[in-house]
């Protein structure tokens, strides 16, 4: 074998945790390959995740925007039209620049990509066959798995890739269906059901648990339905899909649906987007060859705190493995794996990792939540801000929501952070820094906000723990 095709560490995978893991290894000196099958790079997030779907929120709401709110501005927007082929063509070219952009970095960084759908042949090699069926195999010393996630599909809903559809098509609707039932009410669901309820569907999201984005704090979660409904969006809480039927010809599909009460209901539907979660993917990739068992119930890879699965120089990463589906996870681990296998001490902090939906308003997390410190029996103190007290919140014309700290009752130290408002997605990341740093309630109340901004509201909050806001009561 040559010795060009021998490498220190070989990655599988050229999403947000791949690509990282391979531009860090390289930076620590290591002879990196990364292997990936799809045509370009970046993986689920940058080609059909994050920012194809940011791309298409930040033009519907513009859209949203011309229609809804110009004239409360004083601004006369008449005639709007909608082309829906440029605003896809606009999403295509921001997911070029971005995927054109980790190819750059990764050869600057003289990692050496290969293209091809990748098989574990042994702990140390890689068998690598392209799309012309021609293989090839790599040697590495270590093996970092990174091959991502892909949608749930539930048995009596098969995605059918016209009606019954997975986020990526939902991407990609060449018209602005009428009807559309979005099934579950998680991040992917409720962004998309938003896109589409501004360009003009009407959109119902069923959601089997009795409130939209399970596991985020319940207020929250409350205040950005109500936010999301008086948009037009409807949900159908504690609701069970059982079946579609596809309509005839031009005809809709019939969702079926089952009440809390047991009673059944009909939805009529143009699509229906089943995002109810999604599922570590390694079909293919050998994991027998070298002992690996997933989980059983979840499929995903266990790891120790170092990633090392239970193979011998075989390293996983990302969507495969425990935690957050999230792009930023996924980076974090890529430069905590290849800093491991450098022979530094990676590591990545998973209570502070920051959750983020991309609605207007944003909702965005970090830590713990008031029923997770209560069952856990923490004595903590909370306060409160609503963004209708802050003055760029109303300049803005974007007062719904609030930003609420949760403190610890004796040390103020930071527990957890909820926004439901303008901006949430950035407003969370001076949280996320103070529990990084162990900070405490205080720390950001004593802090200097600039005036008039929306990090006001995040002081206000801190402020508010000890009962000592000053623009509210
Ligand atoms: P992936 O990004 O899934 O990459 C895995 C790569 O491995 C893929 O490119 C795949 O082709 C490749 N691969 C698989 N098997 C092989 C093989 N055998 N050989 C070679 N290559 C292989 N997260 C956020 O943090 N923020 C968001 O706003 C956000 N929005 C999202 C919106 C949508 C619609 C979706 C679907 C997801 C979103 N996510 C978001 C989640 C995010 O995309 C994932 O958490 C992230 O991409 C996971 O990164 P990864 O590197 O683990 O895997």
């Amino acid at each position: 074998m040559p010795d060009s095709q021998t490498f220190d560490c070989i990655v599988i995978g050229a999403g947000p945790g791949g690509y990282v893991a391979a531009i860090r290894a390289a930076q620590l000196g290591l002879s990196t390959a990364l292997v990936e099958k799809r045509a370009t790079l970046g993986g689920t997030c940058l080609n059909i995740g994050c920012i194809p779907s940011k791309a298409l929120l930040d033009s519907s709401e513009l859209y949203a925007k011309a229609r809804d709110e110009f004239k409360e501005h004083g601004i006369a927007a008449e005639k709007l039209t909608l082309d829906l082929g440029a605003m896809h063509a606009r999403k295509a070219r921001v997911v070029e620049r971005l995927t054109g952009g980790v190819a750059r970095l990764l050869k600057g960084r003289k990692v050496q990509v290969f293209t091809g759908t990748a098989r574990l042949a042994g702990a140390r090699a890689v068998t690598v066959t392209g799309d012309d069926g021609a293989a090839r195999e790599l040697a590495g010393t270590n093996i970092v798995l990174a091959t991502g996630s892909v949608p749930v599909e539930l048995p009596f809903l098969k995605f059918d890739g016209r009606t019954v559809v997975s986020s990526t098509e939902a991407l990609e609707f060449d018209t602005v269906p009428k009807d559309l039932v979005v099934v579950g009410a998680g991040a992917i669901g409720l962004e998309l059901g938003s896109v589409w309820s501004r360009l003009g569907a009407t959109v119902t999201v069923v959601e089997i648990m009795s409130e939209i984005l399970p596991g985020w704090d319940n207020q929250l979660a409350r205040t950005l339905r109500r936010e999301l409904t008086k948009q037009g969006l409807s949900f159908r809480l504690e609701h069970r899909v059982t079946g579609v039927t596809p309509g005839k010809g031009r005809a809709k599909a019939t969702v079926s649906v089952t009440g809390p009460g047991g009673e059944d209901i009909e939805l009529k539907a143009d699509k229906v987007l089943v995002a109810v979660g999604r599922r570590p993917y390694h079909e293919g990739l050998g994991l027998e060859s070298v002992g690996i068992v997933p989980e059983e119930r979840t499929g995903r890879i266990a790891v120790d705190r170092s990633y090392r699965t239970t193979a011998q120089g075989v390293y996983a990463i990302g969507d495969l493995i425990h935690g957050p589906m999230l792009a930023h996870k996924a980076e974090d681990e890529g430069v905590a794996v290849a800093e491991v296998l450098a022979g530094k001490p990676g590591h990545v902090n998973y209570d502070a990792i920051p959750g983020v939906v991309y609605t207007w308003p944003e909702a965005a997390f970090v830590g713990r939540t008031e029923e997770q410190l209560r069952d856990e029996g923490v004595a903590f103190r909370k306060g409160s801000f609503s963004f209708a007290a802050n003055g760029r919140a109303l300049a803005m014309d974007a007062e719904g929501g609030f930003v609420k700290i949760l403190a610890d009752e004796t040390t103020d130290r930071l527990l957890g952070a909820h926004i439901v408002g303008p901006w949430a997605s950035d407003l969370i990341a001076e949280l996320v820094t103070v529990m990084e740093f162990g900070g405490s309630a205080e720390d950001v109340a004593r802090t200097v906000h600039a005036h008039p901004t929306l990090t006001e509201a995040v002081k206000e909050a801190a402020m508010a723990v000890d009962d000592r806001s000053i623009h509210s009561l």
